[in-house]
């Protein structure tokens, strides 16, 4: 039976929007079907959020994610229904609030922060989620005053990575897939296999596919799941 990979630590939450269209009407379907055709076997966010407000917990909240590559070993990932034109519903926030104290109450307090604010699509002017962070944060810091911290959460994970290992997290971050040739050739890592073991025992879920080259030789490309969002 599939089990999801469970999450060790959680310090963040990170606010995604769908980027479809509000005429859509149930976007989690919609990005779940688009997901099957990218291989991934649930949304990649942990909820998502209907333009009218109703909550879909699509993987469980415990588990590792899929939606901010480099990000998903600490964090939960909710997506808002709804694009740059529809911005999002007073339905939407109201239970946005309410799942993040939720969440907080027992995670312990999580930085909340939008998807581009870590990560830069390719596309620089494009922004996901489709809200004023700050304004968030600014109402998210009053509902959640009462909320105590949890025990002081050891140091990040990515803080103790090598600059080999994030140079390749960056890499496949930003949905790029990698072989051992360019990881020789762009990178100059010479062993992405042990970098990559690596990488994995600390928890970050990198793929890999087998390919075979012109000759027929097999080789690996490592990937991450990406988003399934229209404008990665
Ligand atoms: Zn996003």
């Amino acid at each position: 039976m599939f089990a999801w990979r469970p999450r060790t630590k959680t310090t963040r939450l990170i606010v995604h929007s769908s980027h479809m269209a509000a005429s859509v009407p149930n976007h989690c379907a919609a990005m779940r079907a688009r997901g099957r055709e990218m291989g991934l076997l649930e949304v990649g966010y942990h909820f998502v959020i209907e333009r009218d407000g109703s909550l879909v917990e699509t993987r469980p909240r415990g588990s590792v994610g899929a939606h901010t590559p480099g990000n998903n070993h600490n964090s939960i990932g909710v997506c808002l229904a709804g694009d740059a034109a529809s911005r999002h519903t007073v339905e939407q926030r109201v239970m946005l609030h309410a799942l993040v104290v939720d969440l907080m109450w027992q995670f312990g307090r999580l930085e909340v922060v939008g998807h581009t604010e870590l990560q830069r699509y390719r596309n620089r002017e494009l922004r996901c989620p489709h809200l004023d962070m700050d304004e968030l944060r600014e109402t998210l810091m009053h509902i959640t005053q009462d909320i105590p911290d949890k025990a002081p959460a050891a140091a990040e994970p990515e803080d103790k990575l090598t600059p080999q290992q994030r140079l390749i997290l960056d890499y496949l971050g930003a949905g790029r897939t990698l072989t051992t040739k360019v990881a020789v050739t762009s990178l100059g890592i010479m062993s992405v296999s042990s970098r990559i073991a690596e990488l994995r025992k600390m928890g970050h879920p990198i793929l890999e596919r087998e390919a075979r080259d012109h000759f027929g030789k097999r080789y690996l490309k490592y990937f991450v799941e990406q988003p399934a969002e229209a404008v990665a």
